[in-house]
């Protein structure tokens, strides 16, 4: 199977601006961003989308939630306010197949999404 552009920056093959690292996370700055803060935190596991998690990655998961907590502290942006996102699938715009949470803040974000 191809590397994802994630796996790449995972084995540092491209670069990407870190925010965060462990033996089984990374957090970066999105390449495209939507707002002044857009982080994308992704397990170094290649999970393709949400539909192809099993029982044993859902701690992994809740620890992608455990950095973006770490994350908006360090930022200051936990009392304001942010969003999390995972696009799945075609119908949710998901176009790398390396599943990832999108942190999103800065600014007073609208709501619903299109
Ligand atoms: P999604 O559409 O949910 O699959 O999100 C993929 C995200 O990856 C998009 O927001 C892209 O802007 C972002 N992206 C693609 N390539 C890179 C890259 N080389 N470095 C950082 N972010 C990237």
């Amino acid at each position: 199977m191809n590397k994802t552009i994630f796996e790449k920056i995972i084995s540092k093959e491209i670069p990407a601006n870190f925010h965060y690292e462990d033996e089984d996370i990374i957090a970066i700055d999105d390449i495209n961003p939507v707002a002044p803060i857009h982080i994308l935190i992704i397990p170094k596991k290649r999970i393709e989308t949400l539909n192809d998690l099993k029982d044993e990655d859902f701690n992994l998961v809740g620890k992608l939630f455990e950095v973006t907590q770490m994350l908006v502290k360090k930022l200051k942006i936990d009392k304001k306010g942010y969003r999390t996102i995972f696009n799945c699938n075609e119908d949710g715009g998901q176009t790398v197949f390396h599943i990832h949470l999108h942190l999103i803040g800065g600014k007073k974000l609208t709501w619903p999404p299109g």
